[in-house]
């Protein structure tokens, strides 16, 4: 099996070196990992990520390793790019520039409100009450709405990735969401099944398990990710993942070789932890 989403400590908050995060994954028995550390274009200095001029040594690096491991397993390079309409053009530069495998992107900060860190007011229970949780919801969706009018990017990050403190909307956010999808699907984008969130307030997978059974429906692919910030929590969580996955009846599971999307069958008799 894969596991399309790992950190490195080039983003300034992940643990381990790259070299345990491979042995790690070959010990749980995947064919492939992919590096997919943070680019975070429009916070730089804040030490969220990688600076764009340590892409190329984390490119390097990765390359170095795949060679080293390559009997053992597929390494492959990525990045997990930040969404800021400001950086666009310097995104898709970025992306373009290096043989990157795979480029994913996510919303971590809608309309300036931080959604993912410790810090952030949005996961403070005492400022729980000082914030229109609704609002929040809606504007992610529509950060997330806006990042499919561009093209820089194979695979979305943690669809629903707002929930990650267990805050819950007053109402449904399902008409946005199927906009969205109908957008994932004309641009035959990927979407990540991303067990961090079993870790996380959420107690549940991004994107939700209803999320997952619509995706079903308009035929989206699916890449599978375990968001591993330290090397033990490569592959965490997929045998959540893989039941998740057989109750929606999917039979294959998105690979990405230089851009290009491929499937590869689903295995559900060897589960992975
Ligand atoms: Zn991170
Ligand atoms: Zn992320």
């Amino acid at each position: 099996m894969i596991d399309y989403h790992v950190h490195t400590r080039l983003c300034n908050h992940a643990e381990g070196i790259m070299q345990d995060y491979i042995l790690k994954a070959i010990e749980i028995g995947l064919e492939e990992i992919c590096f997919l550390d943070h680019l975070t274009l429009q916070d730089q200095g804040k030490g969220l990520s990688m600076t764009p001029g340590e892409v190329p040594f984390y490119f390097q690096a990765v390359q170095m390793l795949k060679k080293k491991y390559a009997v053992q397993i597929d390494v492959k390079a990525g990045l997990e790019i930040d969404f800021s309409e400001a950086h666009v053009d310097m995104a898709a530069d970025i992306a373009g520039t290096y043989a990157f495998d795979v480029i994913g992107s996510s919303v971590h900060f809608p309309d300036g409100v931080d959604i993912v860190r410790r810090r952030s007011a949005w996961r403070n229970e005492d400022n729980y009450k000082d914030i229109d949780i609704d609002r929040v919801y809606g504007q992610y969706y529509e950060t997330l709405a806006r990042m499919l009018d561009y093209s820089y990017f194979d695979i979305i990050c943690h669809f629903d990735l707002v929930k990650k403190f267990g805050r819950k909307p007053s109402r449904s956010f399902d008409e946005k969401i199927i906009e969205i999808l109908k957008k994932v699907k004309q641009k035959n984008l990927t979407i990540e099944l991303n067990t961090s969130g079993y870790h996380h307030a959420a107690e549940e997978s991004y994107p939700a398990p209803d999320i997952i059974k619509k995706c079903k429906d308009f035929g989206i692919s699916f890449a599978l990710g375990s968001d591993a910030h330290n090397p033990q929590s490569v592959g965490r969580y997929f045998d959540k993942a893989f039941q998740l996955l057989q109750e929606a009846g999917y039979k294959e599971i998105a690979v990405f070789n230089k851009r290009k999307k491929s499937v590869i069958s689903i295995d559900y008799s060897k589960a992975v932890r």
